[in-house]
């Protein structure tokens, strides 16, 4: 739970400031744009001059969302303050980093990984989502829901939870929804945009990366160099939610996918069953993410990365079985 004196000094800040800027992650997930625009667009409606930054473009995905076109990469002028939302680390939002350096004034996460960055951090590990802790905060920090800001925070907590399938899912998960669906949020057309439809480049990728699939010793990984993009047609940044794909892979503890990146880096996602927390792997390799879902940067040839991550992860794995079972 936030302690209510983090939650009291956010809002007398929020109160004191007129022109603020939020930022989300690189490589934005639904969670990360959800939340960006659902708190940037409830500070305007409170009458706040509000910029909203990413360091990468919106993905295709999301530009169903209001004011998705507001979003820049370059925030120009002077600011009040700086809000990072849905970032576990100060790394990750690239270029940005310089807008706040050394910390941010205000954090919103959910991530087992975060390094408590901010000067105020609003950090809830049990949510589901960042877009679930904005649904529950944003009326005692002050600030109101909008019918398009509950769009995007219900947004945000669908895709991070594929649909209220994950295991963070819970009931508060379900509230904050009932809640967003009351402010005007339509589940309906969010689930169809945001995770049912996809583009056949995507589907394309997913070929792609499928037939390099392998499974042995409980882990199933696959591949997706830049070749296998061009072949693809697929313009995107991400992995066209690949990994959460080879996360369905019935008898296997861990999926791992190998996403090449352009400037020469392999992009790792893991994905695991309950008990066996992947976060501790990315985090090892200076990545992050939640204890089933995780991802990290490694510099590297494909073949290289692959052998380094596969045998960490076969000894992860290796350690869980030999750990003593916890008594009943
Ligand atoms: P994905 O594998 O879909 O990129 O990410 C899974 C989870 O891990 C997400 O919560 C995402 O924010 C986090 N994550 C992925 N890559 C990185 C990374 O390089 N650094 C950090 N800190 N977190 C990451
Ligand atoms: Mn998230």
């Amino acid at each position: 739970m936030i302690p209510q004196t983090d939650i009291d000094a956010a809002r007398d800040l929020l109160g004191r400031s007129a022109r603020i800027l939020v930022i989300c992650h690189l490589s934005p997930d639904g969670d990360a744009i959800g939340s960006l625009l659902g708190l940037g667009l409830a500070l305007r409606a409170a009458g706040k001059d509000v910029t909203m930054a990413c360091p990468d473009p919106v993905p295709e995905t999301f530009r169903f969302l209001p004011h998705w076109e507001d979003i820049t990469n370059a925030p120009q002028g002077a600011f009040d303050i700086t809000i990072v939302v849905d970032t576990s680390d100060a790394g990750r939002v690239g270029a940005l980093r310089a807008a706040f350096e050394p910390n941010p004034d205000i954090v919103f996460d959910h991530h087992v990984s975060n390094l408590g960055f901010g000067r105020i951090n609003l950090l809830d590990t049990a949510a589901a989502s960042t877009a679930e802790v904005l649904a529950a905060l944003l009326a005692p920090l002050n600030l109101p829901m909008t019918e398009e800001a509950a769009a995007c925070l219900l947004t945000g907590l669908v895709c991070d939870t594929q649909g209220f399938r994950t295991s963070y899912t819970s009931t508060r998960s379900l509230a904050a929804t009932q809640r967003l669906m009351e402010a005007g949020a339509s589940l309906y057309s969010i689930s169809h945009d945001a995770l049912h439809k996809r583009s056949f480049s995507a589907m394309r990728l997913w070929g792609e990366g499928l037939s390099t699939a392998k499974m042995e010793d409980g882990i199933v990984w696959a591949k997706l160099p830049l070749s296998a993009k061009r072949a693809a047609g697929y313009g995107g940044n991400g992995d066209a939610d690949l990994a959460d794909f080879l996360g369905t892979a019935r008898d296997v503890k861990v999926a791992v996918l190998f996403v090449e990146r352009p400037d020469g880096k392999i992009k790792i996602s893991w994905r695991s069953v309950p008990g066996v927390n992947v976060a501790r792997l990315a985090m090892a390799y200076g990545g992050g993410g939640h204890e089933p879902a995780a991802g990290a940067e490694i510099a590297g040839s494909m073949a290289e990365v692959e052998a380094i991550v596969l045998r960490a992860t076969r000894e992860l794995l290796r350690e869980l079985s030999a750990a003593p079972k916890p008594a009943h």
